[in-house]
């Protein structure tokens, strides 16, 4: 006979969607939230849901990556975004809310709720039942991190993450850019920026100059040696980047038949070649200031930046590795991770794990097969991304169309915008309508 509840360990915004998807319909849920008992460094209340941050969730455009998730997480019955709905005020274009509300909607809604029990406790070791749905987040604690890392090996646990940004391959000026590998070795691999003298001399003084994110004050500086903002790079001194990141050696600009000032190289993120990763330039300049200074690269004048660049205190696991699209667990296919440790990136990004995350999980009790989007939709192509990324060189993924497979029509502008994202509610509907009705 079947388990009749399931477990979720943290009640942040993948747990509490999670709890909510598998108490919906009709099964029991035991939720683990450690505060307020046992606080992370960020989290300040008891309640679930809390925002550690910013209280935006970026922007409500319909054809904005973040508008289409809030409206595919509408269509699936979220109860986070069903909050942020009831407790929005005044953002602009962004759905904004009052964070004290939302938290509060949120925990309301779980504690009326008769299916759903939440026990203050910190998890330190992994329960033995099954089914399991771990949504401990970026903050999680150090005992089950430990937990964690012994489980996954030490390869697969991360606790900072430095990213770089993605720009579209479509928004690059290839008039600037020449495809090679150093030396020649390794075909045609990287997609190189070049710069001369002078337009290095004027990308370095206004990177120098430029204003980094203040680090929180959990986040010693020392945390992330080994792995150096470009920033910082570039504050040792004006030649430091040509020896590192930006060296030219090996490759010969095809325009003039010599070696190049100073390289930016892009590599392939995905299997389409639509999005390109600026390789070694890991940062923690502020967004505005990113697409500033990365803009007077001669190739990425007129970037699109799908993903900008961050550096922060960040527990995420090697998805690629260790899950399936359907948020399982590889080794124990009845443990479901959620949220941010599964590597997406970002509240609503985190609760969209969340949500699938607890239909499978109630899916497994009831023994049927878990399921996923399809990859034309944001949630299917995030789940695809990080769970079939390199392994080698994942790295956390936010909601942006550069991840939707491209179009089967030429389109650009405002006309591609508006067709990813119709297909992508057309399909989750269809989807939804096979999935939701057994
Ligand atoms: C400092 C910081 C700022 C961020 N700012 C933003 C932002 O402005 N915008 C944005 O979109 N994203 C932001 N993020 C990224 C991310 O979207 C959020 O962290 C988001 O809350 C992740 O959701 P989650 O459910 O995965 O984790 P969380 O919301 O952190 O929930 C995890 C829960 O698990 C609990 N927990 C941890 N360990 C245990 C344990 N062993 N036993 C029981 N409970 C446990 C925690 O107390 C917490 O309530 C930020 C991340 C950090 C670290």
């Amino acid at each position: 006979m079947r388990a009749k509840k399931v477990m979720v360990i943290g009640g942040g915004l993948a747990g509490s969607e999670a709890a909510h998807q598998i108490a919906s319909r009709g099964t029991e849920v035991i939720l683990f939230e450690m505060r307020p008992q046992a606080l992370t460094p960020a989290h300040k209340t008891g309640v679930l849901a809390e925002l550690v941050c910013s209280n935006s969730l970026k922007s409500d455009d319909p054809l904005t990556a973040s508008g289409l998730l809030k409206r595919e997480l509408e269509m699936l019955g979220s109860l986070v975004l069903k909050a942020a709905r009831k407790t929005a005020i005044p953002g602009g274009s962004a759905l904004t809310v009052d964070r004290r509300l939302f938290s509060q909607e949120v925990t309301r809604s779980l504690k009326q709720n008769q299916r759903v029990r939440v026990l203050t406790e910190e998890v330190k070791k992994l329960p033995s039942q099954r089914p399991l749905v771990i949504a401990t987040g970026p903050l999680t604690s150090e005992a089950l991190s430990e937990e964690l890392q012994m489980l996954l090996g030490d390869e697969s646990l991360y606790f900072y993450d430095a990213i770089a940004p993605i720009v579209s391959y479509e928004s690059i000026d290839l008039e600037h850019a020449f495809w090679a590998s150093r030396y020649g070795k390794g075909g045609d691999d990287y997609l190189n920026c070049p710069l001369s003298k002078e337009e290095y001399e004027i990308f370095y003084q206004a990177l120098v100059e430029a204003d980094p994110l203040p680090l929180h004050s959990f986040e010693e500086p020392s945390f992330f040696e080994g792995c150096q903002p470009i920033e910082e790079l570039a504050r040792k001194g004006k030649k430091t980047l040509l020896y590192g990141p930006m060296k030219p050696v090996g490759l010969v600009d095809p325009r003039t038949g010599r070696r190049p000032y100073a390289v930016v190289q892009l590599r392939k993120e995905n299997a389409e070649g639509t999005m390109l990763n600026m390789v070694g330039f890991q940062t923690r300049l502020k967004y505005p200031d990113q697409k500033r200074v990365f803009s007077l690269i001669p190739a990425l004048r007129r970037a699109e930046f799908l993903r900008y660049g961050s550096m922060h205190r960040n527990t995420y696991i090697n998805s690629p590795r260790h899950l399936m699209p359907t948020l399982q667990w590889r080794r124990d296919p009845e443990v479901l991770f959620a949220g941010q440790i599964t590597g997406v990136e970002g509240y609503l990004e985190s609760c969209a794990a969340g949500l699938v995350a607890g239909l499978n999980a109630w899916r497994i009790t009831k023994e049927m097969p878990p399921v996923y989007p399809p990859a034309t939709t944001m949630i299917g192509a995030l789940l695809r991304y990080i769970t079939m990324a390199s392994a080698a060189n994942f790295q956390p993924m936010n909601a942006n169309l550069g991840i939707l497979p491209p179009l089967p029509v030429e389109a650009s502008g405002e006309d591609r915008k508006r067709l990813l994202t119709e297909r992508a509610l057309n399909h989750l509907r269809s989807w939804k309508d096979k999935v939701f009705s057994n």
